[in-house]
């Protein structure tokens, strides 16, 4: 049997790690803060908002949410991070993505001060991360990496195959990868003789988006499987990238989904916070 890499576990022992910081931070006069900006009334936006501003309160955090009408101008916007970035009290600021079509991501992404960037999604931390200098971690590879880590497993001289380029999960994730010390190989939709690739992988991550692609045919025996996916299958129910109950018995480790990546995402949000709100603390 597989170890299974248990996302909701290891998020609780780190987030006990931040609580405890946390509290040091508020005794130095500090309580870090972090400000959510939600446009519009997508509802599993809304449930990521307000997930984020639970873990927030649980660990001693303050949580400010600016939930915007769905017409908000890129101007209304704008202004509210440029206050954002003033504000003292307020360490990290994440706005939620997918923004409204009218509105323009990148301009907002580039407008958050990149010291409250806790997403690591502006080009300043893309750019730290890439040169090996990184200020915050992306949250989600950073979530993998922790779990990784955890698990007891190191990177270091294996072969690693990440299926899936986007700039939040795919890209970041060769990175922190190759960082450790792993042979990296990103993958995607016009990737040629992808099962033959991933069967040379020693660690697996499945990024991709679709239901259950990761079959049994494509992991070599012993592998680790990461899957990053939160998918639906046909009866609607949530479930990853990797065909769990046929991979499960090929490897050596894998994250079941749900419990396996997604508790790690908002976590790692939490910590960046924290670091954020630490590198305010006067000596
Ligand atoms: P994305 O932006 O849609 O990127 C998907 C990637 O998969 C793209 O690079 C795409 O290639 C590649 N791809 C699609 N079809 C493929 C195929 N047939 N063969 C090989 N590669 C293929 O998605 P994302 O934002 O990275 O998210 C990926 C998954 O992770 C989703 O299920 C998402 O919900 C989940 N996710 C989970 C968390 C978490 O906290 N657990 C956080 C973020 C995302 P191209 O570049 O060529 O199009």
């Amino acid at each position: 049997m597989a170890q299974l890499l248990d996302g909701k576990a290891v998020s609780a022992a780190v987030r006990e790690e931040i609580a405890l910081e946390v509290a040091e931070c508020k005794r130095r006069g500090v309580t870090p803060g972090l400000a959510v900006i939600l446009v519009g009334d997508d509802p599993a936006s809304r449930v990521y908002v307000n997930n984020k501003r639970k873990a927030c309160l649980a660990l001693g955090m303050l949580s400010e949410e600016y939930a915007l009408a769905a017409d908000t101008t890129q101007e209304e916007l704008m202004r509210l991070v440029a206050s954002l970035n003033e504000r003292e009290d307020i360490h990290g600021i994440l706005c939620q993505l997918p923004l409204p079509r009218h509105l323009d991501e990148q301009a907002v992404i580039h407008a958050i001060r990149p010291d409250k960037d806790v997403d690591a999604f502006h080009p300043f931390n893309v750019g730290s991360l890439c040169i090996g200098d990184p200020g915050f971690l992306p949250c989600t590879p950073a979530g993998v990496m922790e779990l990784l880590r955890r698990g007891g497993i190191d990177p270091a001289g294996k072969r690693a195959v990440v299926i899936g380029r986007s700039n939040i999960v795919g890209k970041p994730m060769a990175l922190l990868l190759l960082a450790a010390n792993a042979t990296v190989t990103v993958c995607h939709s016009r990737t040629r003789e992808l099962a033959a690739i991933c069967r040379e992988a020693d660690i697996l991550v499945a990024a991709v988006g679709r239901p259950k692609f990761v079959t049994a045919d494509m992991v070599k025996p012993g592998a680790v499987v990461i899957d990053v996916g939160m998918d639906r299958d046909e009866n609607g129910k949530l479930c990853g990238d990797v065909d769990f109950a046929a991979v499960e018995p090929v490897a050596s480790a894998i994250t079941p989904v749900p419990g396996g990546v997604g508790p790690m995402t908002i976590t790692m949000l939490m910590k960046n916070t924290l670091t954020a709100a630490k590198a305010t603390l006067k000596d």
